[in-house]
């Protein structure tokens, strides 16, 4: 027997196989995001929590020796591998338990922003780009206690609140370069360098066709170069969004 869940994703489905992405994007402002969502309060909400954390925890790692400091690179290449690994499988592929990750990501973000639509227009397209609150408020009580515990076993109390500071740096990050791939290509704030490849290498993963495949990374392409999921190729394929509906269609039936 199907459930709600899936029932109300093939409902969308076909109203998504009528309907081009800026079109798509009307309706789904109409239909799917909460009356009662702030377009600012959001990534305020997020960015405030996630500051915090950074300021207290970095407060809090005193004395900071190096073999404290050597947590921060450790992190920088930890986070891009996790990152790597979530949106490869739970954000691509469709749990049967767990299916939200993939209906969050794949099934609303990548129909919102498609290869040749990848720009936000305004600040209600935030709905669809920071992640929803309750995830950032289960980083900070479930997986910090976490981080805290395995950087205090690594080097005491120090250690602790200073892997707390590089995770949350991290996520802060990947909030910030992922808002930054989805701003016009001529935005003052990509002459930060890095952040226009870093645009392009995500605009790719938007492809249809292309994203259950290539481009996972986020904040830098490393292990997208080590799994051999770098996309290197010239030319692009045609992209129709027939292809994302095929890959909602199929995960739905593998999932069920
Ligand atoms: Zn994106
Ligand atoms: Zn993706």
């Amino acid at each position: 027997m199907k459930n709600h869940t899936v029932i109300s994703i093939q409902e969308d489905l076909k109203v998504s196989k009528s309907l081009g992405t800026i079109k798509f994007r009307e309706w789904y402002q109409e239909n799917k995001v909460s009356k009662k969502h702030s377009p600012w309060l959001h990534p305020l909400f997020n960015f405030a929590l996630l500051t915090l954390i950074c300021v207290i925890s970095i407060s809090k790692a005193d004395p900071l020796n190096l073999k404290t400091v050597l947590l921060f690179p450790l992190t920088l290449l930890l986070g891009n591998l996790v990152v790597f690994l979530l949106h490869r499988y739970p954000l691509h592929r469709r749990m049967k338990f767990f299916p939200f990750p993939y209906d969050e990501h794949t099934v609303q973000h990548h129909r919102y922003y498609d290869f040749a639509n990848i720009t936000l227009t305004g600040p209600r397209d935030f709905a669809n780009i920071f992640f929803p609150w309750f995830i950032i408020a289960s980083f900070v009580v479930l997986a910090c206690p976490v981080f805290w515990g395995l950087g205090f076993i690594y080097n005491g109390v120090s250690g602790g609140w200073f892997f707390v500071f590089c995770a949350a740096f991290y996520f802060t990050l990947y909030e910030v370069v992922h808002l930054s791939c989805h701003l016009d290509k001529d935005h003052w704030w990509l002459k930060v360098p890095g952040l226009k490849s870093m645009r392009h290498h995500h605009r790719i993963h938007h492809h249809h066709r292309l994203m259950s495949r290539y481009n996972f990374c986020i904040v830098y392409p490393l292990f997208d170069y080590v799994f051999g999921t770098k996309y290197l190729e010239r030319e692009l394929p045609e992209e129709n969004h027939r292809d994302h509906t095929l890959d909602v269609e199929k995960n739905l039936k593998q999932s069920n």
